[in-house]
């Protein structure tokens, strides 16, 4: 163990991570604003699964006014990705927190670059199942763009919305291919309506039991 091994890195807290091992973890990758969060919230309704969004745990952090939320701040406003140690970290620690409740998770917006996949995995569990949900450009952006109305999100703005479409397209896709090697990848087609993406979801999701 080195000087930088994380005070977090308790046995007590390793062996509630191997816990984590037995549960369902579902990835649920795709563009901004192709409706992630919205199928996420179906899926709890209807399979009961923790969903955690790893955004949404982030801007949790930023509002809480500490010092990590307002790094996190800054680059969540550029439309960049955040380092990944911070978000796993933060990841594993709502993951044991509601290890002992918990049908299987919904990991929403994670991994969003290959590295981050492998981390999960040396840190936590493989995942048993990855969502693909794909949307189109200019649907994406049509939904931000009105989730902005609404959302008060620093980054639902013309200009971060065309970073963010970047980062997912160079950073994220290339998740998609990895675990395609594995047969783990059910991709939906994002561009019907949310109910329309729910029976693709239910069929994929009812083929795991
Ligand atoms: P993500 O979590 O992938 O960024 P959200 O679930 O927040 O996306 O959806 C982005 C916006 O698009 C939200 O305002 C949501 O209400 C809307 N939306 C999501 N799915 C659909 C859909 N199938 N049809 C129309 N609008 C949708
Ligand atoms: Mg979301």
């Amino acid at each position: 163990m080195g000087a930088q091994c994380s005070c977090l890195d308790t046995p007590a807290l390793k062996a509630r991570t191997e816990k984590l091992k037995n549960h369902k973890i579902i990835f649920v990758v795709g563009g901004p604003g192709s409706g992630k969060g919205t199928q996420c919230e179906r899926i709890v309704q209807k399979y009961g699964y923790t969903h955690l969004s790893t955004g949404d745990l982030l801007r949790a952090e930023v509002s809480s006014g500490s010092d990590r939320g307002k790094k996190l701040s800054a680059i969540m406003e550029k439309g960049e990705l955040v380092p990944l140690d911070t978000v796993l970290d933060m990841l594993r620690d709502a993951m044991v927190a509601k290890a002992g409740s918990s049908k299987g998770y919904l990991i929403d917006g994670y991994p969003r670059e290959v590295k981050q996949g492998e981390e999960f995995e040396k840190k936590i569990a493989p995942p048993s199942l990855l969502l693909y949900v794909d949307a189109g450009k200019e649907t994406m952006v049509k939904r931000l763009l009105k989730r902005g109305e609404t959302s008060g999100r620093v980054d639902d703005n013309e200009e971060t919305i065309k970073k963010r479409l970047d980062t997912y397209y160079k950073a994220t896709e290339p998740v998609i291919a990895f675990y395609e090697k594995r047969g783990i990848v059910r991709k939906l087609n994002a561009e019907g309506s949310v109910d329309e993406v729910f029976q693709q979801v239910c069929k994929h999701l009812d083929a795991l039991k």
